[in-house]
């Protein structure tokens, strides 16, 4: 399960991690996966990425500061590289902004197919 988690590249929900690692255990259900995945959160090797109105992926821990891209038709999540940064100078006077959470939406090259 780990294995299929490290290759994807982007991170993945249980139902997804359970599609990639259905070919290699057989008979692998959902609450097997929903197991695991909460065990390698405790133990910090994966984190939740958290997106509003849709279920948690869940990515490798301790990978740099980046953002996601969120395809609206085939609901997969992709990394983005890098951060626009430089938030504070949209940050009202007397705040202190401590972090900040970016999603991109929009569709992805395989949704992106002119046919
Ligand atoms: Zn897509
Ligand atoms: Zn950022």
């Amino acid at each position: 399960m780990q294995e299929a988690i490290r290759n994807a590249g982007r991170p993945l929900s249980p139902q997804e991690i359970l599609e990639e690692t259905q070919e290699e255990i057989p008979g692998l259900g959902l609450a097997t996966v929903y197991r695991n995945v909460k065990a390698m959160v405790d133990s910090r090797w994966l984190k939740p990425v958290e997106l509003p109105g849709s279920p948690d992926r869940y990515e490798l821990a301790g990978q740099d500061h980046h953002h996601h891209f969120h395809c609206r038709h085939c609901d997969k999540v992709y990394d983005v590289e890098g951060c626009p940064g430089n938030l504070s100078s949209i940050t009202p006077e007397g705040f202190v902004l401590e972090s900040h959470e970016i999603v991109l939406y929009g569709s992805c090259p395989d949704c992106n197919t002119s046919e």
